[in-house]
């Protein structure tokens, strides 16, 4: 499970699941704000959270260390609490059947998206020289770019 804080307080969520917000955030030296989903705590949810607008009360903004948010991702009704699809921190989200596979932060979504671009290769044989692959993309054929250059070469020979 990877390390995650609190933007907000610093909480490092052991007193349970965080909340997947809507926000923004400021990195050292830069004015911009980047649009971010990232978890915060529930002192801190609790805090600045409206039940009756799903929005963030305006007049309690919280605003700490370059860390603001607006909500909680997702349209619907509040869901318990689901794992994140790359590293198993539970979190709450708002249910939306076009939020699919949601991630406790930034660092879990590109995990996500690498493992399914490959990186674990297809697990079956290699075409060149048998082995199982593991690396890679999902569709590969080859355990390697030697594996690839040989069957490739042997094709010029052999047409
Ligand atoms: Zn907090
Ligand atoms: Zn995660
Ligand atoms: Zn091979």
């Amino acid at each position: 499970m990877r390390n995650v804080n609190c933007p907000l307080c610093g909480d490092n969520f052991k007193e349970g699941p965080g909340y997947l917000v809507e926000g923004a955030r400021q990195y050292p030296r830069q004015r911009k704000w980047w649009p971010s989903r990232f978890l915060i705590c529930s002192g801190c949810y609790e805090f600045g959270y409206d039940p009756e607008t799903g929005t963030l009360r305006a007049d309690d903004m919280r605003e700490l260390d370059g860390a603001r948010w607006s909500r909680v991702v997702g349209r619907g009704e509040q869901m318990p609490p689901v794992a994140c699809a790359a590293c198993g921190r539970m979190f709450i989200r708002n249910a939306d059947p076009l939020l699919q596979r949601p991630t406790c932060s930034p660092t879990c979504a590109t995990d996500l998206t690498r493992t399914r671009n490959g990186n674990q290769g297809s697990g079956q044989g290699c075409a060149g020289c048998g082995n199982p692959i593991t690396t890679g993309r999902a569709d590969s054929r080859y355990c390697s770019p030697a594996c690839r250059q040989k069957a490739y070469r042997q094709r010029q020979s052999h047409p």
